[in-house]
């Protein structure tokens, strides 16, 4: 922990401090420096005071015995009585990261009826799947099920936790990472495990414009919520592995405040997550009705359609059908993105598709640094000329 101090004797309130700082973070009162809530303890006032009358202190923080907390654990949600598809992506992850340090990766179970679950999981490669099985636990409680979570941490006292950002994952993650006193990344895009166990949590911050690395260095576990789509899932062994432990029930399962007064099930939604072909518009796009033309040549190439956030602002376009760091992430085996630029916070929400096609008339555009085929032109020239060619194949 660092954090900024001036010392008045010195200071002669000349200012730099204040117009140096790229955080509007000092202001200037009666001829002081003050610090105000933007201050990101970066230090380049330290470095631009020419009285040295600004100092960064460094305060000393207890590190935990990292040594203490080993391995890497899977929070594998169950959905519908199904594996969610994002803990076999996060089991992927965790394999790969754990071979640099020769971790073990296990998996926590939670709910009701999870043994085909539990059964399935032996076959992707973890070495112990605790499972909280438990007609209480039928239906998501955050704190029943943090309750449980937490208890198998304080058992099996892994160093990394990895969680799906689900609407589940999101509700649950803070909670345990609160009740370990220690970090938490969101919505991660990329992760590695340095040699030390330090767990370098990736992911865009300050609007997309930087990709941030984020270490928890003095605490364990280290939690991490990943989105579905971003990374790879392993494939299924055919050989079953891996202990299945049936885990006692926990007592703050019977002591949670919440209760399930009736459950209405939602009706499956298609989401764009899943499609195999995309085709995306942007602000390329004149007006609302040339949006037909994305779905006329989604639905000839058999796929879904999406857009870009500003056709979202428009009201063209729903939340759930944008593509990017605000809205889902994609990774389809086709992508053909008209008329979109290309900025960071879409990028980051389709870079991972298998095959890239951008369609823009400035050449320059960003999207053509992540496109496998890229086209110049009139997407008005181009698409109808693709529908009209793929009439007339089908024909
Ligand atoms: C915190 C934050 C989060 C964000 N999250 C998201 C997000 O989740 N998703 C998202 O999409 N954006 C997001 N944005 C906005 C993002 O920064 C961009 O503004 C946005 O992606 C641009 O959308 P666009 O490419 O459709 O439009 P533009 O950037 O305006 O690009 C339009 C492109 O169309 C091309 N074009 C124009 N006419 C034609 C034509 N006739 N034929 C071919 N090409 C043509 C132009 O050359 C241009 O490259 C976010 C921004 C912030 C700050």
């Amino acid at each position: 922990m660092a954090k900024i101090a001036i010392l008045e004797r010195k200071c002669t309130g000349c200012g730099l401090c204040a117009k140096n700082c790229p955080f509007g973070a000092i202001d200037l009162k009666e001829g002081k420096p003050e610090l105000n809530a933007a201050c990101r303890v970066c230090g380049i006032c330290v470095k631009n005071c020419p009285e040295k009358a600004i100092l960064k202190l460094e305060t000393r923080v207890d590190s935990v015995d990292k040594s203490q907390w080993n391995g890497i654990l899977v929070f594998a949600e169950v959905s519908g009585g199904r594996l969610h598809p994002v803990c076999l992506e996060l089991i992927g992850k965790a394999r790969e990261l754990a071979k640099n340090v020769g971790y073990q990766v296990s998996a926590v179970l939670v709910g009701h009826q999870l043994e085909s679950c539990a059964r399935e999981l032996r076959h992707y490669g973890v070495s112990e799947i605790a499972v909280y099985d438990d007609p209480e636990l039928g239906y998501f409680r955050a704190d029943a099920y943090a309750a449980c979570v937490e208890d198998y941490i304080r058992a099996a006292r892994p160093s990394v936790v990895l969680v799906g950002a689900t609407s589940l994952g999101r509700s649950l993650a803070p909670r345990l990472s609160t009740r370990f006193h220690t970090g938490l990344t969101a919505d991660c895009t990329s992760l590695e495990l340095r040699k030390n166990t330090d767990l370098v949590q990736i992911r865009p911050a300050f609007g997309g414009n930087i990709m941030a690395q984020i270490i928890t260095t003095h605490t364990r576990p280290q939690f991490a919520t990943v989105r579905y789509k971003v990374m790879n899932p392993p494939s299924r062994s055919a050989e079953a592995s891996g202990e299945i432990l049936n885990r006692k029930i926990p007592r703050g399962v019977a002591e949670s405040r919440a209760s399930c007064v009736s459950v209405e099930p939602v009706p499956p939604k298609k989401s764009i997550s899943d499609a195999e072909i995309l085709v995306v518009g942007g602000r390329g796009l004149r007006k609302e009705s040339d949006l037909q033309m994305i779905r006329e040549l989604a639905s000839l190439l058999g796929g879904d359609w999406a857009t870009t956030r500003p056709l979202v602002e428009k009201g063209w376009n729903t939340n759930d059908r944008q593509i990017g760091l605000s809205g889902r992430t994609v990774r389809p085996r086709l992508l053909i993105a008209c008329g979109v630029s290309g900025a960071i916070q879409f990028t980051a929400g389709m870079n991972g598709s298998e095959r890239i096609v951008a369609i823009n008339q400035d050449r320059e555009a960003p999207i053509f640094g992540v496109a496998h085929v890229g086209i110049v032109g009139d997407l008005y020239e181009i698409i109808p000329e693709l529908i009209r060619q793929l009439k007339e194949a089908r024909a």
